[in-house]
């Protein structure tokens, strides 16, 4: 449903409120098609092209019809009720609104090796059946074919473990094959996949490794499994793909996870770690049960552990990066601390 919204109606002439996901954005999900995966603000996010998915025919010329419907509600200030508040909508001409998707992301909701006590996977395994799940290699070619995907389409894997894939190995091959070279795996680590070796060794890929933690300790009451040495060591054969002034192409992510990690020991020990194994990234981001329930009122040592880790960044010059949820209440405590910074963002 399109909600008028007199906030999202653009005084710029030829300017509309859009987001680069509603314009050339596809999400295989395990039941759905969307055009966004982002789910981090109040209204929801993964605003839908087609509901009950299992691997059926892709009528394109309709896909691309519902986006040319967002874009005419947008247009008159109707935003999409799920879109509501997401901090991507922005205002822009939008000028180039061809039938092409710039932006895939494959969250097939494979099984995972490991156990996060925050994951929707652990908290739900039943939906992680692997009987229900399609192969979206096909999908992959055929809009290739039609050149609705192209080499410069960034590709990103998420949502379970994308490397336990039967098709894993094949589509990412298939991707480097065709020179994609904007590829983006989110895994566990706990599996070393010859693919994503050979896209960072060809620079076309970059692997995000899901840590958490400094410690064996840390990692095993996050992960529930004792594999905590494996990926460590995974993480290092991925790193030594890469020339020395690649190495931002492997990143070892930390999420908070209050009363278990967020403490400025794991810190220094994970981003020591990272060091160690020659990593150039540092890519934290917070515990989404907890975001959800104190996005308003988050304790200020969490503020004062990002900043922390982000003056050990500069030490080890490496590349600091937060993801969405700790973004957005990052950027509001630095407005709090700074209003000044609200001027300026507004100017
Ligand atoms: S929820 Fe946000 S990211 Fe998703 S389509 Fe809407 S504006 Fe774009
Ligand atoms: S590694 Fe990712 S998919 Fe696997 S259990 Fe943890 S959060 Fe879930």
């Amino acid at each position: 449903m399109f909600i008028y919204n007199e906030n999202y109606v653009s005084k710029k002439e030829g300017y509309y409120y859009s987001c680069p996901w509603l314009e050339h954005g596809l999400v295989f999900f395990q039941y759905k098609l969307a055009n966004c995966c982002f789910c981090g603000h109040a209204a929801g996010g993964h605003t839908l092209l087609r509901n009950n998915f299992i691997g059926q025919n892709i009528d394109w010329n309709r896909i691309f019809k519902i986006k040319d419907m967002f874009r005419r509600y947008h247009k008159k200030g109707k935003i999409h009720q799920n879109c509501l508040g997401c901090p991507f909508l922005k205002e822009d001409t939008w000028a180039d609104n061809g039938h092409y998707i710039s932006h895939l992301y494959i969250s097939h909701w494979a099984k995972c090796n490991a156990k996060c006590i925050y994951c929707f996977e652990t908290q739900h395994p039943e939906d992680f059946l692997e009987d229900k799940r399609y192969s979206v290699l096909p999908y992959i070619k055929d809009m290739f074919g039609k050149g609705i995907l192209s080499q410069d389409t960034d590709v990103s894997f998420g949502g379970g473990e994308p490397t336990l894939l039967d098709e894993f190995e094949d589509v990412m091959n298939y991707l480097l094959d065709n020179y994609f070279y904007g590829i983006r795996v989110h895994t566990s680590g706990i599996r070393y996949s010859p693919a994503i070796a050979r896209a960072i060794n060809e620079i076309r890929g970059y692997v995000v490794v899901s840590v958490d933690s400094g410690t064996k300790e840390a990692y095993e009451k996050i992960k529930q499994v004792p594999c905590f040495d494996k990926v460590r060591e995974n993480i290092r054969k991925y790193a030594l793909q890469t020339n020395f002034l690649s190495r931002f192409l492997v990143s070892a992510k930390f999420i908070i996870v209050p009363g278990i990690n967020d403490n400025k020991s794991e810190i220094e020990k994970w981003m020591k770690s990272n060091k160690d194994a020659g990593l150039y990234t540092t890519v934290l981001d917070i515990e989404e049960n907890y975001y959800l329930e104190h996005k308003d009122n988050i304790p200020y040592h969490i503020f004062e552990l990002v900043e922390y880790a982000r003056k050990l960044s500069k030490k080890y010059r490496t590349n600091f990066e937060l993801y969405e949820r700790l973004q957005n209440v990052y950027n509001n405590y630095k407005v709090k601390k700074n209003p000044l910074l609200a001027l300026i963002k507004r100017k």
